[in-house]
């Protein structure tokens, strides 16, 4: 393995929620302590039910959330504690791609306008500009004549794209894609991760890939990590965690994704979960999963499981193993 790319410590990130009864202040832990490594060139997926926090993480690395707290340590230097303007320089080297490319872009800018905009914020030279616009129309499959039109004349698929032609105007080392296909037609989703994967072939570049679709992160992550209500609960490499997932958690999730075989389909079960989902609002302490863990124990309602290499390259936060 290289050296990691961005190191992620003890990262987390509290919103404030007003105050209780007593008139103590609340807070919601988006993200309560989460800890990983992305590596050059590779595909992280992330994964877990909506509200579990990875969205949160995937904005926290690009800083456009300041950290609560923990290290985000991207080439040797921490950037979670820096303020706006010394995180700058990082900001160009880290995009995001959103979900819904509808709200993303600005309906009252042109397509050439909206790619062009992270440069001219640069102030690169007219020239250049014009000559990197022209190259990202052709890569993201875009037309020339697409230039001087507005978003709400193209198709869902062609302003994801557009969205994409922006977030890697400025030559992106890391690129976050929050659910970058779930608003799309199921016809055009595969285009769109086609594209994708052939970019990052290109220019090298580094996906968290945020997603609630396991099949699709299957198909395109080199590791995964699933995330239940702040925490990461599990981390493997994408065929040793599809194949050999050890939390309960992880297990009722893939239990839940549709198998196209007939005969496996037959042989699987699906793992309906019981109980209620805690708050993350002054959560309980132990496991997270606890409420809702067909082997809960005594002790996860005490103590939180620390993540553990149980396998090389196989992290797991559960006191069963
Ligand atoms: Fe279940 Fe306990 Fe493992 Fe949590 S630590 S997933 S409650 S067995």
């Amino acid at each position: 393995m290289p050296s990691p790319m961005i190191e992620v410590r003890s990262l987390r990130m509290y919103f404030p929620v007003g105050n209780n009864l007593f008139g103590k202040r609340r807070q919601l832990k988006a993200v309560d302590g989460v800890s990983f490594d992305l590596y050059p060139g590779e595909t992280f997926g992330l994964v877990g039910e909506s509200g579990c926090g990875k969205t949160t993480v995937g904005r926290a690395l690009v800083r456009l959330y300041k950290p609560t707290d923990g290290q985000i340590i991207y080439q040797g230097t921490d950037i979670a504690p820096l303020d706006e303007k010394e995180v700058q320089p990082y900001r160009r080297r880290m995009q995001m791609i959103f979900q819904d490319p509808y709200a993303s872009l600005n309906p009252r800018m042109t397509v050439s306008s909206i790619i062009a905009e992270p440069m001219k914020l640069q102030q690169a030279p007219q020239d250049a500009i014009d000559a990197r616009v022209a190259e990202l129309v052709e890569q993201v499959g875009l037309k020339k004549d697409h230039l001087n039109r507005y978003p709400h004349e193209f198709s869902g698929g062609q302003r994801q794209r557009i969205g994409i032609a922006r977030a890697l105007a400025m030559h992106p080392e890391f690129v976050v894609c929050d659910e970058p296909i779930s608003a799309l037609d199921v016809s055009i989703q595969a285009q769109v991760i086609n594209m994708l994967e052939e970019l990052q072939q290109q220019m090298g570049m580094t996906y968290l890939f945020v997603s609630h679709d396991l099949s699709m992160v299957r198909h395109i992550s080199h590791r995964v990590g699933v995330m239940y209500l702040g925490h990461m609960v599990e981390l493997a490499e994408v065929e040793e965690l599809y194949s050999n997932m050890l939390h309960p958690y992880t297990q009722a999730l893939m239990s839940a994704v549709p198998i196209a075989d007939p005969d496996l389909a037959a042989q699987s079960r699906r793992i309906v979960l019981q109980g209620d989902v805690p708050q993350p609002i002054d959560p309980p302490p132990g496991c997270p999963f606890a409420s809702r863990c067909r082997h809960c124990m005594p002790v996860c309602r005490e103590a939180l499981p620390g993540m553990r290499e149980v396998s090389p390259g196989h992290y797991l936060a559960c006191h069963l193993k």
